[in-house]
């Protein structure tokens, strides 16, 4: 073969290598994929409503961002972890009973990629049971850690009856500033978006959420005042009206 085509075939070799991995990390950890499960990203584009979630609780400053909420009247849901609703069931009830419906964000908080889908059903099965046993609500939704799906989330998803929730804007809360936070998220605000930021961090004890609350105490009343409604993630999904 000459060394021109030689050349060309492995360019286009190595295109179709990166095309193949910009696939997998599309599908891996894609707001939009379903590749590895059926998820939502965003709610409808014809209602001026947003969902707001939480990831990460409970935690001890879980109540703060409720009494935020419950200033202004809003909703919205929590994606819990198992180990921590173990840790502090209590606070996990007073979401409940503020009437924010509870999604399941497995049980400790791993990454799926490169898991069995054993491993995968236990972490989603046990925080299934948890949630119900300490909240008395099972829940409909689930969201991966790190937004990351991998081979044997969907089947579990099925067989748990869950559905996948993903997001249209991330805050970043754990990393930005709480301006910089507000900017992100009320920049990327949408008829339908799905908004996420976190009550806990992964499944530290006592985490220091002050940029969170920050952002919610900013942003719940500005986008009020932009017109939008909050909803649960369920109504949102499936209006009624
Ligand atoms: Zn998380």
């Amino acid at each position: 073969m000459d060394a021109p085509r030689k050349r060309r075939l492995e360019m286009a070799a190595g295109a179709g290598v990166c095309a193949a991995s910009a696939f997998m990390a599309w599908a891996v950890r894609g707001r939009s994929s379903g590749v590895f499960g059926a998820s939502v990203w965003r709610g409808r584009r014809d209602r001026p409503a947003v969902a707001l979630t939480f990831d990460d609780g409970p935690s001890e400053s879980t109540p703060a961002i409720l009494d935020i909420l419950a200033y202004y009247g809003v909703r919205a849901t929590f994606f819990q972890c198992g180990a921590n609703v173990e840790r502090l069931p209590a606070v996990a009830r007073q979401v409940r009973a503020a009437g924010h419906p509870i999604g399941n964000h497995s049980f400790s908080h791993p990454l799926f990629s490169f898991q069995r889908q054993r491993f995968i059903e236990q972490e989603l099965r046990l925080t299934q049971e948890v949630i119900e046993r300490h909240t008395g609500q099972r829940p409909f939704w689930f969201r991966a850690p790190y937004g990351v799906r991998w081979f044997g989330v969907g089947p579990v998803q099925r067989r748990l009856k869950l559905i996948g929730v993903m997001w249209t804007v991330i805050g970043y809360d754990w990393k930005l500033k709480a301006d910089a936070v507000v900017k992100r998220v009320a920049g990327g605000v949408s008829n339908g978006a799905i908004l996420c930021l976190h009550d806990g961090r992964e499944l530290r004890a006592k985490p220091d959420i002050g940029v969170t609350l920050e952002a919610v105490r900013r942003l719940v009343p500005l986008l009020l005042d932009q017109g939008f409604r909050f909803e649960t993630i369920g109504r949102l999904i499936c209006p009624t009206t």
